[in-house]
């Protein structure tokens, strides 16, 4: 049965920034399990805005004349799951190409989105080298980061079998000592994006 809901973040369309080379709409999903000290949306991080699936996908068609494609971000998309997948398999069915952006978290969750073959493109963010992860997003949740190792190992798995069309890594720079640290953590085949902290 597909999801009826979601708790909502914002919506962007038509966006040239967030899959390179194409013009997509964007839908940002509320909340995040991480609490990254240099987070940009804060303000979609908690909270609660419920909205309808359907009032989504009507603002996703509203806008397909200037877009060819959808990304689900955040806040953490892949901690809404169940209303991610519903989301994706839809935008698949209309012929949209569809990315998310993700730190990682949930592993199983990409997995089963790229097993369902209703996602082209990922956009992975890494915070740092893995022992000073817990700098960037805190102590308390340091019990994340194999989750995010283990996403990375199977998302350049994915890219390697072309599972996966289009996958990069970004990092957001904090510490620009880390930056060729960072990229040593990643395979020399995968993309590798630096951003600048806002
Ligand atoms: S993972 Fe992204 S949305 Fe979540 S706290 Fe960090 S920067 Fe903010």
């Amino acid at each position: 049965m597909d999801c009826k809901s979601l708790n909502y973040g914002g919506f962007v369309s038509p966006s040239t920034v967030d899959w390179p080379g194409r013009s997509v709409s964007v839908v940002f999903f509320r909340g995040c399990s991480l609490n990254c000290f240099y987070c940009h949306n804060k303000h979609i991080c908690h909270g609660i805005d419920e909205r309808s699936i359907d009032e989504i996908k009507s603002r996703i068609e509203e806008n397909s004349i200037l877009t060819s494609g959808v990304v689900f971000s955040g806040g953490e998309c892949t901690d809404q799951s169940w209303a991610l997948k519903t989301l994706c398999l839809w935008a698949k069915d209309m012929g949209y190409a569809v990315g998310i952006h993700t730190s990682g978290t949930s592993p199983s969750v990409i997995y089963d989105l790229i097993r369902r073959k209703c996602v082209d493109f990922v956009s992975l963010d890494l915070k740092s080298t893995w022992d000073l992860y817990p700098e960037v997003i805190g102590q308390n949740r340091a019990s994340v980061v194999p989750w995010i190792r283990e996403s990375l190992r199977g998302l350049t798995l994915a890219y390697e079998t072309q599972d996966l069309k289009e996958f990069r890594v970004a990092y957001t720079v904090y510490n620009t000592d880390l930056t060729g640290l960072v990229r040593s953590q990643v395979e020399p085949i995968v993309p590798f994006v630096v951003q600048e902290k806002r």
